[in-house]
């Protein structure tokens, strides 16, 4: 059993949500340089090259890259070696949380749902923990903004509408956020589970390298048909119009009941912000 001490997940916290909210990954960046190649309209490539302008000048400066820093969202997979000791994880989660947004001077974005009133401090995170083999804590932070989550939906489709069904439920997605999700956009799609399984597999697929195709040879080709019938509904960088909507589509799946077909969908903007650790 190897002992992990809250002190190190605190540490690791803060540092991630300040890294992630002021560096943008070189897999996005990559991504967004790809597409001012794509892109075919001229508003749209200099849309794209002010995203690159606006990560370097971020990086530089150390701002954040986007001033919506997002609800705090961690994945935490716990080795099942791993003794945590000094407290318990969520204190600990929180912790991190509410140092780091102070610390990065981060925007504190999260309030109680009628009152409106600010928390203060950016808490509670959001936590999906995991318990996997192995004697590693590995923590990932994903800062998410409020413009993009708003464009995510879970639908329980029929079992007869299937793959057309899925299709045209995230397609109507991506129509309905339109400009709204700051495109281009990543989306996240998590097929079957049930209703709230579908929504954290929609989330889970929005962590998966840009570029990088689903190691099922089904879902890879409807990654990639939906990527396309996305770019040609024109809403393009920022929504000036143009042919790069969206850099990516990344699918989840798993089984479901017999009488359900469970979809959700989780829009990232071109803010995708994702930073992990193992301690
Ligand atoms: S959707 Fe993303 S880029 Fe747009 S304001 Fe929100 S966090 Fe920023």
């Amino acid at each position: 059993m190897r002992e992990v001490h809250v002190d190190a997940i605190i540490f690791a916290v803060e540092n991630l949500f300040i890294d992630a909210n002021i560096n943008l990954s070189q897999n996005v960046i990559d991504a967004i340089k790809g597409a001012i190649d794509k892109e075919e309209s001229a508003t749209g490539k200099e849309v794209l090259r002010e995203l690159i302008r606006n990560a370097e000048i971020a990086k530089e400066e150390r701002l954040p890259v986007c001033q919506d820093t997002g609800l705090a969202i961690t994945f935490v997979e716990i080795g099942q070696d791993v003794h945590i000791i000094g407290g318990n994880l969520s204190d600990a989660v929180s912790e991190g949380v509410k140092k780091g947004y102070e610390k990065g001077y981060l925007r504190k974005s999260c309030c109680h749902p009628f009152t409106r009133k600010n928390t203060g401090d950016n808490t509670p995170p959001i936590m999906h923990t995991k318990i996997v083999p192995g004697n590693t804590l590995k923590i990932i932070a994903m800062p998410k903004g409020g413009g993009s989550e708003n464009y995510g939906e879970v639908r329980m489709l029929t079992p007869s509408q299937g793959r057309e069904g899925v299709k045209a439920f995230i397609l109507e997605m991506i129509k309905k956020g339109g400009p709204n999700p700051c495109p281009p956009i990543i989306v996240g799609v998590g097929i079957g589970g049930n209703l709230e399984t579908s929504a954290v597999l929609s989330k889970e697929a929005l962590m998966a390298p840009l570029g990088v195709r689903n190691s099922d040879p089904e879902l890879a080709i409807l990654e990639t048909e939906l990527l396309d019938e996305i770019n040609r509904i024109g809403i393009g960088p920022q929504g000036y119009g143009g042919t790069v909507t969206a850099l990516d589509v990344h699918i989840r799946m798993l089984p479901c009941h017999i009488a359900s077909l469970p979809v959700a969908v989780n829009i990232q903007c071109h803010a995708h912000r994702i930073k992990e650790v193992i301690l």
